[in-house]
């Protein structure tokens, strides 16, 4: 891909634009990049690409760098339905996304994992799998490292794992991946997208570009998923915790098993770290991707049995009177919550925080079910209280803080407090890492 001396506007300068602008400027290219944050809001990005030749638009966007480009180069957080991008692509300027240009670049076989949850944690898995392996692998993507990192460092890699969100697959043409997954999907990020629908459309844009010799690892247990997967030109290999496969992974009777063309391997279960039957769905996820592409059974269901949870997705705090405390910060949508709730009995669920639009009835049974006391904070209280409310015992708090120390009086011994908050926490904290110290230090002063 000749990059010398061609005009190329980067859009939205945080850690992927960074990365890109670098990357191109180091090739060559005329950069220029522009966001609407202003020089002092930047001034740590202005500084960290200081002495490349880059022309800086901030503070707001200026329609003839887009029009006077011969190539975008988008970030995932900016809209694609921006006017200046839609004009752009009417003039016939060429838009693509940051996976799209590290992909064209990369020439390991890559894997790619999506889905509404556990895209972190299966991503992880597979680069320890890999590594387990003997194979040099970079992990990147929507977690860590974007993939240009890997493309301008120059270093040799074997395997490629990427975790990809929706919005990267907003700008793609040719992004194709040897084996790319759908973990799940439930209703999330509808404040970005118009519906439902376009966020399911957006994340199936990761096997558009595959063909027959390449593979979609894929959910059978999730309708939508396995609706979604029928009639895509690669190769199905399903997943499933809930019935026997012909073709694919499963689960049962406390163990896996992996068929594959006319070929069985079968992975017992019992010494597996990871909790939860959400993680034994990412483990499946895992160990197909990477049996897939040249690993050894031994090796690879080795390291996944020594896998441990990532942090502040449900992860053990502390057990004080009797009562288990687990913090989830990491579950800000409805369905990580669902599975949670699945793992523990006598819940008192701590929940709430800045709402994404989603409705909350998939959690009704659940709730009926497990949780006994229901506490609600943040901006989303009161519709979770008009949705929830009345399944349950239901207590509002001001603060974290308070609601730890409720829930530390009114949860009978045996029982388990675990904050899940079905949101995102952008409402009371600067992130879910903040939410999640914020809660273990309550926890661990009562
Ligand atoms: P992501 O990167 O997609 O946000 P994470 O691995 O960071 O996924 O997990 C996010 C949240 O989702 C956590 O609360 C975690 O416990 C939960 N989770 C992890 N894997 C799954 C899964 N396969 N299905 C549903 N929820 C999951």
């Amino acid at each position: 891909m000749e990059l010398k001396n061609k005009h190329i506007l980067v859009v939205g300068m945080a850690r992927t634009g960074v990365s890109v602008a670098r990357f191109l400027a180091g090739r060559g290219a005329r950069v220029s990049a522009t966001d609407m944050h202003d020089e002092t809001a930047l001034a740590g990005v202005v500084a960290e690409l200081e002495g490349l030749d880059i022309r800086w638009t901030l503070g707001r966007h200026d329609e003839a760098d887009f029009l006077g480009s011969d190539l975008i180069v988008v970030s995932p957080g900016v809209p694609m339905d921006h006017p200046l991008l839609a004009k752009a692509a009417t003039s016939g300027i060429e838009i693509v996304s940051e996976i799209e240009l590290a992909s064209r670049l990369i020439t390991a076989p890559l894997v790619a994992i999506t889905g509404t949850n556990g895209k972190t944690t299966t991503t992880t898995l597979i680069g320890e799998i890999f590594k387990g392996n003997g194979f040099t692998t970079y992990v990147g993507g929507n977690i860590g490292d974007p993939l240009i990192e890997l493309v301008e460092s120059g270093q040799p890699a074997e395997r490629v794992v990427a975790e990809i969100s929706s919005f990267q697959l907003e700008w793609i043409s040719s992004f194709r991946p040897q084996v790319a997954a759908l973990l799940n999907l439930s209703e999330d990020h509808l404040d970005r997208y118009a519906s439902y629908q376009e966020y399911i459309d957006a994340k199936l844009r990761i096997f558009e570009n595959q063909t027959g010799n390449d593979y979609a690892v894929v959910n059978r247990d999730d309708a939508l998923v396995w609706k979604s997967a029928q009639g895509l030109k690669a190769r199905l290999i399903p997943f499933s915790r809930k019935q026997e496969l012909e073709e694919g992974i499963f689960h049962r009777d406390g163990v896996i098993t992996f068929r594959h063309n006319g070929h069985e391997e079968n992975f017992p279960t019992d010494a597996i770290r990871l909790q939860g039957v959400h993680n034994l769905e990412n483990i499946m996820a895992a160990l197909a991707c990477t049996l897939l592409l040249g690993c050894s059974p031994e090796a690879s269901i080795a390291v996944a049995r020594d896998f441990e949870s990532l942090h502040h997705r449900m992860e053990f705090v502390r057990k004080f009177k009797g009562v288990g405390y687990y913090e989830d910060s990491k579950a800000t949508n409805v369905g990580s919550v669902e599975k949670a709730l699945e793992s523990f009995d006598n819940i008192t669920l701590i929940a709430g925080g800045k709402d994404k639009g989603g409705s909350y009835a998939p959690l009704v049974a659940l709730v009926q079910e497990r949780v006994r006391h229901l506490i609600l904070i943040g901006e989303a209280a009161d519709r979770m209280q008009l949705e929830l409310g009345s399944l349950t015992d239901t207590h509002r708090a001001a603060t974290l803080e308070e609601a730890v120390w409720l829930a530390s009086k009114i949860t009978a011994s045996g029982g388990t407090v675990l904050m899940s908050p079905a949101c995102s926490s952008f409402d009371m904290f600067k992130d879910y890492e903040e939410r999640a110290q914020r809660f273990i230090t309550a926890v661990k002063g009562l």
